[in-house]
């Protein structure tokens, strides 16, 4: 039978789970406390560059199949671009050693058998010794289950699970790198063709969204934020957003999908992650070279990958939480210097936006992992969504859209 289903809060979470229920035929009203759908995961207009730019780069794997699945369902898959096949091109700042690394387009990771498409100076007992991570318990640290040095190392799983993990590698959760590890790495380079949207976030993930659920006769609220929910039992019958208070009748249901801090503020005794990580991007007006590849790894830097948009290139330094206190001016300018080298341009510093996110995702340590709660909740008729949920993934568009379709599929079959 069709039911309604509030969501709180329009990020990747909240809205995938949307789409799925206003897909199945139910009714769907989203809540979102800001002007902006999107959350963590949206472009702007920046005044200083004079350009669209997104809250931060996000690179997508084209084994990310929920966030594929999410895409595809609100039209906008090709919106999604990357090389045909999994190729990274990786620069060494300290010795100015240029490779690529091509994991071509198998289901299986036989480049690791070729060494003209691994990583230069690694052979295959290095990739062997990587096997400990891919079935590590969760509470065991990377650090625990491999030894986090060597070339292989430097050049290609510090990268890889800093950028996924959000913290440094040795002490981050070698369960949560390890899923990593298999959805990516060892599902050879059909699951790893990076992806980004290149025409922007909000184009490509969000708005389309938006579009599709009020087609369906779904609302989308902005600008409301959920203050408190009221409670009957172990069900939710209202909700409270200051101005008005919207019931929630016996056959209809909620997903929260808003951050930790929210969740454990509106539900008190909730258990969620504390930590949190910063993820630093700087955004420069330039016309990137005409070879430049769209995603460039950089080791021995500062900076960790260069991604090439149109008139603009765009950086990520992750667990960057060193240099939010930074001046800005003097980031830009060291983060600048990287850049010259990497893509081999020169001149001034161009126009610069810096976007330091101060609490980009908890803090994939062991430790806070066991903090993460499950989609159900003591009360029957909501459900919890979020890249901090226990998604088995660390924060991620993946990990959030895996939560939204999981918490939408709850609430579809939630027990009366
Ligand atoms: C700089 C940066 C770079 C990143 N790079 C990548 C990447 O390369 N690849 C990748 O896969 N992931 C990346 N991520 C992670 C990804 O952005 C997040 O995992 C994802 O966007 C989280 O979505 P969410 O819906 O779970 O949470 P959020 O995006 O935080 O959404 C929660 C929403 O709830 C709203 N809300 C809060 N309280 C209330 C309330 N009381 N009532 C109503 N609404 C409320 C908020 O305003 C927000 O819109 C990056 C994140 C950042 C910040």
């Amino acid at each position: 039978m069709p039911r309604t289903v509030h969501i709180i809060g329009a990020g990747i979470s909240g809205l995938s789970a949307a789409v799925r229920l206003a897909n199945a035929g139910h009714g769907v009203h989203v809540h979102e406390a800001t002007q902006q759908a999107g959350g963590r995961c949206r472009s702007y207009f920046d005044a200083a560059t004079n350009l669209t730019i997104d809250n931060g780069n996000h690179l997508l794997l084209s084994g990310n199949h929920h966030a594929m699945a999410y895409a595809r369902s609100i039209g906008t898959e090709a919106g999604l671009v990357g090389p045909k096949s999994a190729q990274f091109p990786f620069v060494d700042l300290v010795t100015g050693q240029r490779w690529l690394l091509d994991l071509g387009d198998s289901r299986l990771p036989l480049w690791v058998f070729d060494e003209s498409r691994r990583v230069p100076d690694t052979g295959v007992l290095d990739y062997l010794a990587l096997a400990p991570l891919v079935w590590a318990p969760a509470g065991k640290e990377v650090g625990e289950a491999i030894r986090c040095e060597g070339t292989l190392y430097q050049r290609l799983v510090q990268p890889l699970l800093l950028a996924a993990l959000n913290v440094d590698p040795p002490i981050g959760s070698a369960g949560l790198a390890g899923a990593i590890v298999r959805e990516t790495l060892l599902a050879g380079g059909q699951a790893c063709r990076p992806l980004i949207a290149r025409d922007g976030l909000s184009a490509i993930l969000i708005e389309p969204a938006i579009r599709l659920l009020q087609e369906k006769g779904a609302s989308v609220s902005l600008g409301h934020e959920l203050r408190e929910l009221t409670t009957a039992g172990d069900r939710i019958t209202g909700l409270k957003f200051g101005g008005d208070e919207i019931a929630v009748g016996p056959n209809d249901a909620v997903v929260m999908a808003v951050p930790p801090r929210a969740a454990a503020a509106l539900l008190p005794g909730l258990q969620t992650p504390t930590k949190f990580r910063a993820i630093v991007n700087a955004h420069f007006r330039f016309d990137p070279p005409q070879n430049a590849p769209p995603i460039l790894g950089i080791v021995g830097g500062l900076v960790e990958w260069l991604f090439a948009f149109p008139q603009r290139l765009s950086v990520t330094i992750s667990s960057g939480d060193r240099l939010v206190d930074m001046p800005r001016e003097e980031l830009a300018e060291a983060i600048w210097r990287d850049v010259c080298k990497a893509a081999g341009v020169s001149g001034e510093l161009p126009p610069w936006q810096i976007v330091r996110e101060r609490r980009a995702t908890f803090e994939a340590t062991p430790e806070q992992n066991a903090l993460r709660p499950k989609a159900t909740t003591s009360f029957k008729n909501l459900f919890l969504a979020g890249d901090w949920t226990d998604t088995g993934l660390p924060a991620t568009i993946e990990g959030s859209v895996r939560s939204g379709d999981r918490a939408a599929d709850l609430a579809m079959r939630q027990v009366q």
